[in-house]
């Protein structure tokens, strides 16, 4: 690293924040927290260097204010802007006010943000690199006409998604013809709530396929490195609860084909930083198809951090300070099997209703190929403003079936008392004969909620 070492403001919360800030403490990088009223005593902020307050607990005044985390970076002296996952990390207008005030954004340009992040545009910035996309509306569907053309040309059943959207929000399965004009109108409804944008597109509904996406680290000259995929095929009203790497049901040659794809897609961008190509695998086909990208760190990156041996956040800050990677594709080996399983405050005995409060007690599970990334700790109380994740437990072991027993003993292990959580939830889906075989797609979850 540079000789007077950068200062980096993290604009995040929650676990991702603790793990930025890890991860600048290692790099030898002094770090500054932004954060709300609401997270004053949260882990990060206690733990952190220097930490300065952007606004009240609402995330549009504080984590989604780009001119208070400007200043904030301002007066603290920090000269660069890790922006987590979510809130304002894949804007590319905040990437660039981050360079127009003289500011390192951690992430991609802004440019490669806006061809790979608006979803509908990263189709044709694909297909034009050769890469295989779900069939659907070329760019996005303005009314409800344009989408029952498209989904006339492409087949009942469609989806209908937010054009900004992400986890899962603004999106509508619609079976047939009839359906269509209220599930335009619900998810445009819902996209601009969520989003700010009612925009949607339409693609084919693929039938029980498996969610595979490939992490990317560029390093913004051409250099692309795949470090494999994670499956994240089990899915609760199409968010992810359950991650792994490698994906049991992909076969090598298909690998190959995926990665190639990813790397082609980034590399027609000049992308920088870490990525994630997402794509469906039929199984029944063994076709795949390109979904959309990632232009940040994902919540799963564990897994393949410890597949992979590489820190990515680290990276991260690597490409971004310096331009450069340290390791060449062929100097890295995957090893092993790694399984991560997010654990929110929610109840699922009240339809995993958001449980916020204090917790009372928590105690995090340890032994060999064990990780834990939370900020929880005794007396912590989880406000109710923001998302519910409060740990992701990951499990690493030689082969699936010695992660998967890591793993069960690590949620047995795993308490918080005070407010309910999925923990145990996900230690029996984690028994469940579907996940013992690997044998389960993007609805197996939907459906034994069903059963
Ligand atoms: P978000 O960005 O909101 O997470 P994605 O586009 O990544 O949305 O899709 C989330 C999940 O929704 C996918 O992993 C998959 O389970 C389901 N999904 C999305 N598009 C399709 C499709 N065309 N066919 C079948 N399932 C889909």
């Amino acid at each position: 690293m540079s000789e007077s070492p950068v200062k980096v403001l993290i604009a995040n919360r929650g676990e991702v924040a603790l793990r930025v800030l890890r991860a600048c403490r290692a790099l030898g990088l002094p770090s500054v927290v932004a954060f709300s009223e609401a997270d004053r005593n949260s882990l990060a902020v206690r733990l952190a260097d220097e930490a300065i307050c952007i606004g009240s607990a609402a995330a549009s005044d504080s984590y989604l204010k780009a001119d208070r985390i400007i200043a904030a970076a301002e007066l603290t002296g920090a000269t660069a802007i890790h922006p987590g996952y979510g809130f304002l990390s894949e804007n590319p207008h905040f990437a660039e006010i981050c360079r127009d005030c003289g500011l390192v954004f951690v992430g991609p340009s802004p440019k490669a943000i806006q061809l790979l992040g608006d979803k509908a545009a990263a189709k044709a910035t694909m297909q034009k690199a050769g890469v295989p996309v779900i069939p659907g509306s070329s760019g996005g569907v303005n009314d409800v006409a344009s989408a029952e053309e498209a989904a006339r040309k492409v087949g009942y059943p469609v989806i209908l998604k937010a054009v900004s959207g992400g986890g899962g929000k603004g999106m509508r399965l619609v079976t047939d013809a009839a359906h269509l004009p209220e599930a335009f109108q619900t998810a445009a409804a819902e996209a601009k709530a969520g989003f700010g944008d009612p925009s949607l597109y339409l693609e084919k509904y693929l039938v029980a396929p498996r969610h595979v996406e490939v992490q990317i680290l560029a390093d913004g000259k051409g250099g692309v490195l795949c470090l494999g995929e994670r499956d994240c095929s089990l899915q609760r009203h199409h968010q992810k609860v359950v991650e792994e790497s490698p994906c049991a049901a992909l076969p090598p040659e298909v690998r190959k084909k995926m990665m190639r794809a990813a790397a082609a897609a980034v590399q027609s961008v000049g992308y920088a930083g870490v990525g994630t190509a997402e794509f469906l695998f039929e199984p029944s086909t063994q076709n795949f198809y390109f979904m959309e990208m990632n232009t940040r760190l994902q919540v799963e990156h564990p897994v393949t951090e410890l597949v992979w041996g590489i820190d990515l956040v680290a990276a991260q800050l690597q490409v971004a300070l310096v331009g450069a990677l340290p390791w060449k594709q062929e100097e890295l080996q995957p090893r092993g099997h790694a399984i991560e399983v997010r654990i929110n405050a929610e109840d699922p005995t009240r339809d995993f209703a958001p449980c916020p409060g204090q917790v009372q007690f928590y105690h995090a599970p340890g032994g060999p190929g064990i990780r834990v990334d939370s900020h929880l700790y005794d007396g912590y109380v989880v406000p109710p403003y923001y998302d519910s994740l409060l740990a992701k437990v990951i499990a690493h072991g030689e082969n699936r079936e010695v992660a998967r027993r890591r793993m069960l003993t690590a949620l047995e292990e795993f308490t918080v008392e005070g407010i309910a959580t999925t923990a145990e939830f996900a230690r029996a889906l984690l028994e469940s004969p579907s996940f013992v075989k690997g044998d389960y797609h993007t609805d197996t979850l939907q459906e034994m909620l069903r059963d």
